[in-house]
């Protein structure tokens, strides 16, 4: 064998959660494919809050960038008194079934977002859903990333996780509760176009150990696929935890970004290490 060079074959790289201007994120989706193209993603997922519309245009930058490009989105969940998200992958963008079920949870968010600055009235903040407006870049979405900006702007914090640790969460000002989906609702709605459902950042609920177990009980039960083992709100010791939860449940495992924008994420994209041993990744399945 002197001479033979095993060649090296470097693994693909995945990000399956990102979000562009078509929701919360600062950058429209063809910047963001180009910019995970230019970090080395070879398969990226745009998954924007409860909406699919910058697909189209994600895809067509993914095909000049000459990367692979997944349908997703970021589904808003109620689950009992939690609110949690699901993140669809692989689907057919075009049918209806999903798009009427996302169109579904975006319409609650308008009334949601002048419940929210309500609250911060009844707090001393006035004006924040004409604020929060300001940073809106798509006439479909209003969240509360777009009152954090504001909020930002108007000198209430320096950092995005401080507006959000004073504000917009649970017990603060500027946070009121909202019925979004069924987790049966989102999951069915998923597979019925095609797509796999996978339990966003797991570690991010505020949930006791007894309830993060029926959660990922529940989940399997109607036909969950996955959970996001790698996302960079996780801890060394919750990705060791989320990778025993995937094997134990039968679920397959994702990874992603949840990148949002320069200067406002923990990670850029791409940046997650490969996923723990042992896993079955979600990109097998489809
Ligand atoms: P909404 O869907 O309107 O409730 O907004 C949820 C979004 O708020 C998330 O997707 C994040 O972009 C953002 N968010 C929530 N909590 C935090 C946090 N602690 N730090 C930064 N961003 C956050
Ligand atoms: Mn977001
Ligand atoms: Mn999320
Ligand atoms: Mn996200």
């Amino acid at each position: 064998m002197i001479g033979a060079v095993r060649p090296h074959i470097s693994p693909m790289r995945y990000d399956l959660h990102c979000h562009s201007t078509c929701s919360d994120g600062l950058l429209a989706p063809g910047e963001v494919v180009r910019r995970a193209a230019n970090r080395g993603v070879d398969v990226l997922a745009l998954t924007d809050h409860d909406e699919i519309a910058g697909i189209a245009e994600a895809r067509a930058a993914a095909e000049e960038a000459g990367i692979t490009l997944v349908a997703g989105a970021e589904l808003s969940v109620s689950w009992e008194d939690v609110t949690i998200h699901i993140v669809a992958l692989g689907f057919d963008p075009a049918h209806e079934g999903l798009a009427l079920g996302l169109e579904q949870i975006r319409s609650g968010r308008d009334s949601r977002a002048r419940r929210i600055a309500k609250s911060l009235a009844d707090a001393g903040i006035r004006d924040a859903y004409e604020g929060a407006r300001r940073y809106v870049t798509s006439e479909r979405l209003i969240s509360r990333t777009h009152f954090a900006r504001f909020l930002m702007e108007a000198g209430y914090a320096t950092e995005m996780k401080d507006v959000f640790s004073r504000y917009l969460t649970p017990g603060r000002p500027g946070y009121v509760p909202h019925a979004w989906a069924a987790l049966e609702d989102a999951i069915g709605w998923i597979h019925a176009a095609g797509g796999l459902a996978v339990l966003a950042h797991p570690g991010r609920y505020k949930v006791t150990t007894t309830g993060l177990r029926r959660l990922l009980a529940e989940f399997r039960e109607r036909g969950g696929d996955a959970i996001e083992v790698l996302s960079p709100s996780h801890s060394a010791t919750q990705v060791e935890q989320f990778a025993a939860c995937a094997r134990s449940y039968g679920l397959a495992a994702s990874s992603g970004s949840d990148y949002h924008g320069p200067g406002e994420s923990w990670l850029d994209l791409g940046g997650l290490p490969p996923l723990p041993a042992g896993l079955d990744p979600v990109w097998k399945r489809w």
